[in-house]
């Protein structure tokens, strides 16, 4: 999602959209010729039950690195330097973890992009006949959000599915709304200023258009605004391509739990290093530890409980402080640190272990907890209208 203004670009028209010429690029998509739905027997959200090979249609949003990509430069504390972001990126490298996790699991995925190029960049009628032709079970369409204000800031997930509030037009779409949207509120790899939120776009924007992606679209499904890129700390986040991974395995979770797959038999370990003292540069807003200024450019090591390394996580320079172990046996670990005692975690299948580390550098620090402060606002009428601006297009 993003503010970009309704009708300025041509994906984004609110207008009638004519269906394009085939594109050649449309071909090079990950979806078959033909590939049509066996009948089957439908469970109590109307999706195929008990299938061995759920099909889903993953869509990236939208991208292709032009002006209405909506860039997002900041200045990066960590970098010392301006950095590029662009939200299609951190979509595109979440959904294509979201390939290689869900069809290493037996789904068979397809993609409405692979790149991140004005090529691929299709417009929502071509999307919407690659995922028809695609016969996918369910649409699942990732962005991030921006709060549509120049100063005020949240962040937390909103899925939203096509239909009235409680009242999905695909049957499945709101109950999968609900597992996404909670799913994603138990990551404590970030600070939510609240917890998840979901709405069918009918009632949402208020109007029987709703989501662009959507408009043709009629397959169970949703549009997950995983975080909001506009608040900056969470930017810092999203340019780590883990972060965006991390942010697809518990989406690839949400859709084993929907259709009744097995757990997954790795579990992950993640988390954030930072310092007791504040943000250093700019003032901005800031939830929970996320006031903290977070390590960089140190190495994490996941270890046996005799403390020899399994493996090492090299926390990046952009200013997030942040590790993540993807793909770890489920057992007990020691987490090692320079400067903090090793740390004893375990890690179970299908779940995601967090330690979040405060580093102590003052003697007199009585502020220590290795917690995350997730600050959750009770839900404010501001909170959903500041998002109400932007996304129609997609
Ligand atoms: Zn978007």
């Amino acid at each position: 999602m993003s503010m970009t203004a309704v009708g300025q670009s041509r994906k984004s028209s609110q207008g009638e959209v004519p269906p394009p010429k085939a594109k050649s690029s449309a071909k090079e998509q990950t979806v078959p010729e033909k590939s049509k739905r066996t009948s089957a027997q439908r469970n109590n959200h109307g999706v195929v039950a008990g299938q061995v090979r759920p099909r889903v249609f993953l869509n990236p949003g939208h991208g292709g690195h032009d002006s209405d990509d909506r860039p997002c430069p900041f200045f990066n504390e960590g970098m010392q330097e301006r950095v590029e972001y662009y939200e299609s990126d951190s979509n595109l490298k979440g959904a294509m973890a979201m390939k290689d996790i869900l069809r290493e699991r037996g789904y068979e995925v397809f993609m409405s992009r692979v790149n991140n190029t004005t090529a691929d960049d299709l417009n929502l009628f071509e999307i919407h006949q690659l995922a028809l032709n695609s016969g996918a079970d369910v649409f699942f369409s990732i962005h991030s959000n921006s709060s549509g204000s120049s100063t005020r800031r949240v962040n937390f997930p909103f899925a939203i599915y096509r239909g009235y509030d409680g009242a999905g037009t695909a049957d499945g779409s709101e109950q999968l709304a609900n597992i996404v949207s909670s799913n994603l509120s138990d990551c404590e790899a970030t600070s939510w200023s609240r917890g998840g939120i979901t709405h069918g776009d009918w009632t949402f924007y208020k109007n029987r258009s709703g989501l662009g992606v959507f408009r043709w679209n009629k397959l169970p499904g949703i549009l997950i605004e995983n975080c909001f890129h506009d608040y900056q700390i969470e930017r810092e986040r999203l340019l780590n391509k883990d972060y965006c991974w991390l942010l697809g395995v518990i989406n690839c979770r949400s859709l084993d739990k929907f259709f009744n797959k097995p757990a997954q038999n790795f579990g992950v370990v993640a988390g954030i290093v930072r310092f007791d003292y504040p943000r250093k540069g700019k003032k901005m807003v800031a939830f929970g530890k996320d006031s903290h200024q977070p390590q960089n450019g140190v190495p994490v090591e996941l270890c046996d409980l005799e403390g020899n390394p399994i493996q090492t996580y090299q926390i990046d320079n952009f200013n997030n402080g942040f590790y993540c172990f993807t793909r770890v046996r489920p057992g007990r670990y020691l987490v090692a640190i320079d400067g903090v005692e090793d740390y004893e975690i375990e890690v179970k299948a299908d779940k995601t272990t967090y330690y979040n580390v405060t580093i102590v550098t003052r003697q007199d620090n009585v502020d220590y907890d290795d917690e995350i402060t997730v600050v959750h606002s009770a839900g404010t009428e501001a909170d959903e209208t500041a998002i109400a601006n932007g996304e129609v297009g997609q």
